[in-house]
């Protein structure tokens, strides 16, 4: 018997509030690591009320997913083939900056840092001495792989010079959730189909100690996840932990998503296209395209979003538009006495760089980082609550900088965008880089330098000056060491295969 056990501190039971994807991405890990263990076992019971339903989106992701599947032990083939998968390089971006303009947002770098320098301090000051300097995003594989439909997965062994680029998934979110809830449940995760109506708690403390369904069953529990997307059932509607609104920075708060049929080229990327009142998405699975418009409602209107929306499609569309809202922000305190809140219950901003499965994964493993007894010490609530609010800003402070960079002033929204007051953190970021060409990196789990590059100049930043470092190194052999790396990234993505030969390669070996 555990010390901690005779103390009798150790969490023995685990209620998550939730079967969309927040709740399957918690209990899958939560059931592997705690479930079965012969000293200290767990139970892990998820509870989740099918007339409610998921919101149902949510299928692009960044590059970090593939280490949470790792991490569970799942087999590459076997998820691609289940889950519908294509592989994901980046984000092309359309009419954002203005209207005609397109950039890649990449995962990955520009070619590797040449003596100790990010490529992009070496490019700029080759684009200011020499005429003619193609677009930094020829020396990205990633954007080229991109540009060529191509993709291949970087050798992990021995990364060299043509590997320096990521890659993430695009995947159907109903589909991944039921992957993750047949994992769960093999490892002893308990799933319980039922409504919450009432939440009970410890008189004196407040912490929360069941959860009663219509039914009248009542699951008891140590440590509960509020996993309930935007309800926020206990972390708001129990514990009234308060919600940080960032509307005024981001102003979308609708959106409507419709699949429609499969385009003949399966793309390895999302596409996002800028419209008079927000954006489009497209993400192309194996046996459909996801498509949405996220768009403000202040600045259009419900019908004409669906019309644009329906306009936008590649393919015929394969259902009616669903409708959604939200309110931009974050839960003040995501962890509060017993409860901790994972998902769309901790707050949500809009899905332009796919960062919500990619904030679950970050709670998920911060929970098990700082893994409570059952007296959930304050001290871990803050130092979560800490971390994962610098998490959110930094989101937030990207995803922010996409409108604010617009030079479009073709309709109130981007007019609005264009001159909207915006964080003191995310103005430093963008005098920083317009005066200097450096990044102030604040959140290190975060979006890299490169990102930011990218993001920057593609939207129209040219720095002014680059770091003064770069100039003492001959120009001339910087310039060669360039072209040269151009010519091999070409060559290298020349020879890789067809991004939709490899999905279906991948899927037919999962069979
Ligand atoms: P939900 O899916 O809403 O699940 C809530 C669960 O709680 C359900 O199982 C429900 O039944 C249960 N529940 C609620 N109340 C009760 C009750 N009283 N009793 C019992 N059960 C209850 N993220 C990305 O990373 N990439 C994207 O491309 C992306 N696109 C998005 C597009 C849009 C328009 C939106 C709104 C979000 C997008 N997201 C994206 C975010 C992503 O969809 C969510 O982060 C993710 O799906 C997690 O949702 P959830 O599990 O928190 O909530």
């Amino acid at each position: 018997m555990n010390s901690n056990d005779t103390q009798g501190g150790a969490i023995r039971r685990i209620v998550i509030v939730g079967g969309g994807t927040a709740g399957w991405m918690t209990a899958a890990p939560l059931a592997q690591r705690l479930a079965n263990h012969p000293d200290v076992p767990c139970e892990v019971t998820l509870v989740e009320s099918p007339e409610i339903g998921t919101i149902g989106v949510g299928e692009a992701t960044l590059p970090t997913i593939r280490v949470y599947n790792q991490a569970l032990g799942l087999d590459g083939a076997d998820f691609i083939a289940k889950t519908q998968a294509s592989f994901k390089l980046g984000i092309e971006f359309k009419d954002w900056g203005h209207i005609g303009n397109r950039f890649f947002h990449q995962f990955g770098d520009f070619g590797p840092p040449l003596a100790g320098f990010g490529a992009h301090q070496h490019w700029l000051r080759l684009a200011q001495t020499f005429n003619n300097m193609p677009a930094i995003e020829n020396w990205s594989l990633a954007s080229m792989m991109a540009r060529y439909n191509k993709f291949v997965p970087p050798s992990e062994e021995k990364p060299g010079l043509t590997d320096a680029y990521s890659y993430g998934f695009h995947f159907d979110a109903s589909l991944y959730a039921k992957y993750l809830r047949d994992y769960a449940v093999e490892r002893g995760a308990v799933r319980i189909e039922g409504m919450i109506v009432e939440v009970e708690q410890h008189p004196e403390s407040g912490f929360v100690t069941a959860v009663k369904l219509r039914d009248g069953r009542r699951v008891e529990g140590d440590l509960f996840i509020d996993c309930s997307g935007f309800r926020g059932l206990l972390i708001e509607g129990t514990l009234k932990a308060g919600y940080e609104d960032w509307s005024h920075y981001l102003p979308c708060n609708s959106a409507q998503a419709v699949p429609c049929a499969s385009a003949p080229q399966l793309t390895p990327f999302t596409r996002s296209t800028a419209k008079e009142a927000g954006w489009l998405w497209r993400i192309p699975l194996q046996h459909r395209i996801g498509n949405g418009h996220v768009y403000s409602n202040g600045f259009t209107t419900d019908e004409q979003a669906r019309r644009v929306l329906l306009d936008g499609l590649d393919g015929e569309a394969l259902d009616e538009p669903r409708q959604i809202r939200f309110v931009t922000g974050r839960r003040r305190k995501s962890w509060d006495k017993n409860v901790v809140a994972i998902g769309l219950s901790a707050g949500f901003i809009e899905p332009l760089e796919s960062t919500s499965i990619n904030l679950i994964e970050t709670a998920v493993g911060k929970l098990l980082e700082l893994f409570p007894d059952r007296d959930c010490n304050p001290a871990l609530a803050d130092e979560f609550n800490r971390t994962m609010g610098i998490r959110y800003e930094s989101v937030r402070d990207f995803i922010t900088l996409h409108y604010k960079l617009t030079t479009r002033d073709d309709s109130e929204f981007w007019r609005y965008c264009a001159n909207m007051a915006i964080p003191d953190s995310l103005r430093h970021q963008i005098e920083l880089f317009r005066e200097t060409g450096r990044v102030a990196i604040v959140d290190r789990g975060g979006f890299a330098e490169p990102s930011f590059v990218a993001m920057m100049m593609g939207l129209g930043v040219t720095p002014k000056r680059y770091d003064p470092l770069a100039d003492r190194f001959d120009i001339r052999a910087v310039h060669g060491h360039f072209a040269e790396l151009r010519d091999m990234i070409a060559q290298t993505v020349k020879r890789m295969p067809d991004h939709g030969a490899y999905v279906a390669g991948q899927a037919a070996a999962a069979n």
